[in-house]
C-alpha cells in the first residue's frame, strides 16, 4: 500500500511536497516524492489530499486505567487533595470498569496521533486487554508502598507479573515504583535490581510537587498529611534530607537511565547529574497546567543535553488524551519550542524516552508507524497548518495497520 498526502514530515529536519511512503507488513519499504516512487512499487495507492503524512507521535506517560476518572474528580488546589480522592476512587474500580477504561484509552490515544503509549499501570486488572490491542506500548508495572511490612507482598507481586506477561513486537513490559512519597527505599532498590537482572526499562513519578521536596528534606507538609489520612504509616520513613534527584542517585536509581515523570521542580545540580546520567525526562505540559504549575525546566534541561520527551498523563489530570492537542499547546504555549524541536519532542524523543528502536521517523525499513493530519492548505508553513485549532488527525497506523479512521475520511 502506498499513502500519499500534500506533504510527509519524515523527521524534524525534512519535509516533503507531494510525499508518498510505500508500506511493506509492518514496515516502510519507501519514502519519498510520489512522482519518483509511483512506477517503482505497484501498489494500491491512498491519496489522503490536503494532509501531512508524519511518524506516529509517541506518548510517554499516561495511564490508561484512569481514563473513566475523566471530570469525577474535583479538582482543588493541593495536589495531594487530588491524589487522595483518585486513590480511593481507583481502589473501588472492579475488573470491568478497568477493562473499560483501558479500551476507551486505546481508543482516545489513537485517534490522538499516538502510535506508542508508555503506560503506567498499577491495579492488574486489564493487562490482557492491553496486551491484546492494536497500539504500540511499554507498560509500566507500578509498584508501591511506604511501609516497611507491604515489601514482600510487593515485589511477589511485581516478579509473578512479571513472568505471567510475554514481550512481543507491540508489548514490552518494564517497571516503575510510583514516587518517593509513596514507595520505600527498599522497593526502589528492588525494582532497580529486577531491571538490572531482567533488562527492563524503568521509570518513576520525580519532582512533582514543591511538597514532594518538602516531604523529603523535613518529612512534614501535605504528603505527611496524606499519608496520615490514608492511614499509611510512616515509621519507615527517614527523610533523605536531598532532592528527589539527588535521592534517585543515591538509590542507584539514575545508573539505569531512567524515565522520569514530569521533573517539574529541579535544581540546577539536579540537572546535572540528569544529563551526566543519560535519564530521559517526560514532560506532561497539559497536565502541569491542569496543577498550575509554573515554570518548566524544558529549556534547560534540553540545553543541558537531557532527552525531553512528551506525556499526557491520565484523563484524570488533563482535557484530552490527544498527543495533536499536547502539539497544539505546546506550539500555543512554548514559543520558545522551535517546529523541529517540537516535533522531536514528539517522536523520535518519546522513542528514546521509551529505549525503542525503528520508530519517530518515516524512513525505510523502520516500523510503519505513521499518522496523517488533514490541514487547510491556505499557504501558510505546514507546521503553522499542522498546530492550527482546525487540524485534525484523519488516520493513525500502527506496524502497518490502520487502527483508527476518521469519519470524515474516505478511503
Ligand atoms: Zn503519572
Amino acid at each position: 500500500m502506498i499513502f500519499r498526502a500534500k506533504y510527509a514530515i519524515l523527521n524534524d529536519r525534512t519535509i516533503i511536497e507531494d510525499g508518498a511512503v510505500v508500506l511493506c507488513g509492518s514496515k516502510i519499504r519507501e519514502v519519498g516524492r510520489y512522482t519518483e516512487i509511483r512506477d517503482l512499487y505497484p501498489a494500491k495507492v491512498v491519496d489522503l489530499g490536503s494532509a501531512v503524512i508524519m511518524p506516529g507521535l509517541v506518548n510517554t506517560h499516561t495511564h490508561l486505567e484512569l481514563t473513566h476518572h475523566k471530570n469525577l474528580v474535583n479538582h482543588y488546589a493541593r495536589f495531594t487533595d487530588w491524589l487522595f480522592q483518585i486513590t480511593t476512587r481507583s481502589n473501588c474500580d472492579d475488573c470491568q470498569q478497568i477493562n473499560q477504561a483501558i479500551l476507551d484509552g486505546i481508543q482516545l490515544s489513537l485517534a490522538g496521533g499516538a502510535t506508542t503509549i508508555g503506560n503506567i499501570h498499577s491495579s492488574g486488572k486489564g493487562l490482557e486487554t492491553l496486551r491484546n490491542s492494536q497500539i504500540r506500548k511499554v507498560v509500566f508495572l507500578e509498584t508501591l508502598g511506604l511501609s516497611s511490612h507491604v515489601f514482600a507482598d510487593e515485589s511477589a507481586r511485581i516478579s509473578k507479573t512479571l513472568k505471567s506477561l510475554r514481550n512481543d513486537d507491540l508489548f514490552t513490559t518494564a517497571v516503575t515504583p510510583h514516587a518517593p512519597y509513596s514507595t520505600s527505599a527498599n522497593l526502589y532498590q528492588y525494582c532497580a535490581e529486577i531491571a538490572k537482572s531482567d533488562q527492563l526499562h524503568l521509570s518513576t513519578h520525580i519532582a512533582e510537587t514543591k511538597a514532594e521536596i518538602e516531604f523529603l528534606q523535613y518529612g512534614t507538609g501535605e504528603f505527611a498529611e496524606l499519608l496520615n489520612m490514608l492511614n499509611i504509616s510512616l515509621d519507615a520513613w527517614n527523610p533523605p534530607g536531598v532532592t528527589p534527584i539527588a535521592y534517585l542517585r543515591k538509590l542507584g536509581i539514575l545508573d539505569l537511565q531512567p524515565l522520569l515523570a514530569h521533573c517539574n521542580y529541579l535544581t540546577d545540580n539536579d540537572i546535572d547529574l540528569l544529563a551526566r546520567s543519560g535519564s530521559s525526562v517526560a514532560f506532561c505540559p497539559r497536565s502541569h497546567k491542569y496543577f498550575s504549575h509554573t515554570n518548566h525546566s524544558i529549556m534547560r534541561l534540553m540545553a543541558a543535553g537531557v532527552n525531553v520527551s512528551i506525556g499526557t498523563d491520565s484523563l484524570a489530570s488533563n482535557w484530552s488524551l490527544s498527543m495533536l492537542d499536547e502539539l497544539k499547546f505546546l506550539a500555543d504555549n512554548y514559543e520558545e519550542l522551535l517546529p523541529e524541536t517540537l516535533i522531536s519532542l514528539l517522536t523520535i524523543n518519546g522513542t528514546r524516552s521509551l529505549k525503542l528502536k525503528y520508530i519517530g521517523k518515516l524512513e525505510k525499513n523502520w516500523q510503519a508507524d505513521l499518522i496523517a493530519i488533514g490541514i487547510s492548505d491556505d499557504g501558510r508553513p505546514v507546521f503553522d497548518q499542522i498546530c492550527d485549532q482546525a487540524s485534525e488527525n484523519l488516520m493513525t497506523v500502527v506496524a502497518g495497520t490502520i487502527c483508527y479512521r476518521n469519519e470524515n475520511l474516505e478511503i
